[in-house]
């Protein structure tokens, strides 16, 4: 008699690498610009390693304006995840488009110097905001620091603006969705008191969820990762 063929979504699922036997452990870092793009993009993926006995520091660059509020909405958000939040210009508002490259090259060199992350997310090269785009760029940079894997994650944005991104690699958010949205929920001086539907980002995690055989995932490119 025949065994039966596998089915294609089980064999796959059988053969994903589990966040938890990789960085179970150790520390995760995630480098958003500003409060709430972390949240937008890997919510569910950080919420994941949080719960999976992995340290993530969701560390912002900087606020640029209305500090106290937007602080107070990032911590409550960190906390919905599960993960430390560290705000890289601390107690006062700045924008990233007044630092030098160095001086952001250098915030970045500090976290990744004291944290010793074992991965690092942040913005991809592919975002319309400059300031994703600087904050990729001073990442890149942040490399021949240490060896750890580094993933770029989808371009943040609190509307639907179409920009080219082709994820590589998809995290599984099934679990933690629901957290995500709280999450991203957190920052309401940013979507409800603005009005906006915060339902876009279940909609993108849906369709990343089925380019995957999944209920939900977020999408990543990989920019540099060991497979030992
Ligand atoms: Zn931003």
């Amino acid at each position: 008699m025949n065994a039966p063929l596998p089915l294609p979504h089980k064999a796959y699922q059988a053969r994903s690498i589990s966040l938890a036997s990789r960085y179970g452990g150790r520390t995760v870092l995630a480098i958003g610009a500003h409060p709430d793009d972390l949240e937008l993009a890997i919510g569910g993926t950080l919420a994941r390693l949080a719960h999976e006995s992995v340290r993530v520091v969701m560390a912002i660059v900087s606020i640029p304006a209305d500090y106290a509020s937007r602080r107070a909405e990032a911590e409550r958000a960190a906390a919905i995840l599960g993960c430390e939040l560290r705000l890289l210009v601390d107690n006062a508002c700045a924008r990233i488009d007044d630092m030098k490259n160095y001086q952001l090259v250098g915030l970045l060199d500090r976290a990744v110097r004291d944290l010793e992350p074992a991965a690092v997310f942040t913005h991809s090269a592919c975002e319309f905001h400059r300031d994703h785009v600087a904050v990729h760029n001073a990442c890149l940079s942040t490399q021949r620091l240490k060896n750890f894997d580094f993933f770029h994650f989808n371009p943040t944005m609190t509307r639907a603006v179409p920009v080219a991104f082709h994820p590589r690699a998809y995290v599984d958010v099934t679990e933690t969705i629901e957290l995500k949205m709280q999450a991203i929920e957190a920052h309401a001086s940013q979507f409800g008191a603005r009005g906006l539907d915060t339902e876009l980002f279940r909609d993108v995690a849906r369709l990343n969820g089925r380019m995957a055989g999944v209920k939900y995932a977020e999408g990543l490119d990989v920019g540099r990762m060991l497979i030992a």
